[in-house]
């Protein structure tokens, strides 16, 4: 099969201009919304992502209450416009997935023991998708639960590496996800050495998966550092504020 596309050029650039271990431009913003306890916003290359979380509060239907623990439940949802032909508003299957793996790359970083009976909500809205929506889903929806005051073992920073062009390649977007050769989403717990999330799409050697894992973790530990300025940011904004208003 003759391919269209060339993904990396003969100087080893890749369609956007990066080098195949670049992440592409990343910003973070948290607390931006008023109406959920906890929210933050990520821009990673073209994907715009919003997440905001609600509780622990009462659960509804009350019978999905766990006796020793919050139940942790995530809507991962992609709006209609997010994507060049028009998405379906209904949720589609892929959707489903990815609501249920963005949660399980969570739950260990939550201290759900210390709120039996509860629940914690969490939603992701994909504005704009450009290829690697479920990592920054993570990235982002972790934030968010930080800035919601949740107890946390650490921030689950989230990012894939696979193969365009036989060249083992950081943060794939759009183009390169689609026709790329492999991808390998990762979600990480830096300062627990865990990995919360792990998935495969297309085809590598044993040789190739392991430069492709070890690469994405070398990106999720970049995005670990932004995470922390993320949330440091917001307190540091507060903090002026505050001597504005005494002076
Ligand atoms: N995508 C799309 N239409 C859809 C679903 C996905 O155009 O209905 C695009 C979108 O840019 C997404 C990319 O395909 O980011 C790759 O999707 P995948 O299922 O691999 O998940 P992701 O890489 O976003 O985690």
């Amino acid at each position: 099969m003759s391919k269209k596309i060339r993904l990396v050029d003969e100087n080893g650039i890749r369609t956007d201009g990066r080098k195949p271990d670049e992440l592409r431009p990343i910003k973070l913003e948290v607390g931006i919304l008023n109406n959920a306890d906890g929210s933050a916003y990520i821009e990673q290359g073209k994907n715009k992502i919003l997440a905001a979380v609600y509780g622990p509060r009462e659960v509804h239907p009350r019978h999905l209450a766990l006796p020793d623990r919050a139940l942790l439940r995530c809507r991962y949802h992609m709006a209609p416009f997010s994507v060049q032909e028009r998405k379906s508003p209904a949720p589609s299957r892929r959707e489903v997935e990815l609501s249920k793996v963005i949660r399980e790359a969570l739950e260990p970083a939550i201290f759900l023991e210390r709120f039996p009976r509860t629940s914690i909500d969490l939603f992701i809205e994909v504005l704009q998708a450009d290829g690697g929506t479920r990592a920054a889903g993570v990235t982002v929806a972790s934030l968010a639960l930080a800035d919601a005051g949740m107890p946390m073992r650490d921030l689950v920073a989230a990012c894939a590496a696979g193969k365009a062009d036989g060249y083992i390649v950081l943060d794939l977007n759009d183009i390169e996800d689609k026709e790329g050769e492999a991808d390998v989403p990762v979600a990480y717990m830096p300062s627990l050495n865990a990995v919360g999330l792990l998935q495969m799409d297309g085809q590598l050697t044993p040789e190739e998966f392991e430069q492709a894992f070890n690469l994405a973790i070398e990106g999720c530990k970049r995005i670990y550092e932004l995470q922390k300025q993320a949330l440091k940011a917001k307190y540091l904004a507060i903090k002026e504020a505050v001597e504005e208003a005494v002076e």
